[in-house]
């Protein structure tokens, strides 16, 4: 769960990747809470990989 303001401050952060490690789950999705957000992210992680 973010708390006030992280879901601007800090989401954008944990959203990037590092080296060669993408990062996925529906705590970086716009869906955030939800399955649909797990999925977005994961496609879009797997794309980049
Ligand atoms: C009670 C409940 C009901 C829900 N109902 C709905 C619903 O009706 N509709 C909906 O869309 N969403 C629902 N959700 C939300 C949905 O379940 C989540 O948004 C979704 O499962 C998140 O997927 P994820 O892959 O991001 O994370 P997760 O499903 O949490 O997957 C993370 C995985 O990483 C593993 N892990 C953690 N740490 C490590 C580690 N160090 N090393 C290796 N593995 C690790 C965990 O064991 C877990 O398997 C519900 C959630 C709950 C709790």
């Amino acid at each position: 769960m973010y708390g006030k303001d992280q879901w601007f401050r800090v989401r954008p952060i944990l959203q990037e990747s590092f080296l060669h490690t993408q990062f996925a789950g529906e705590h970086l999705a716009d869906w955030q809470g939800f399955m649909e957000g797990a999925i977005n992210t994961g496609e879009e992680a797997a794309e980049k990989v």
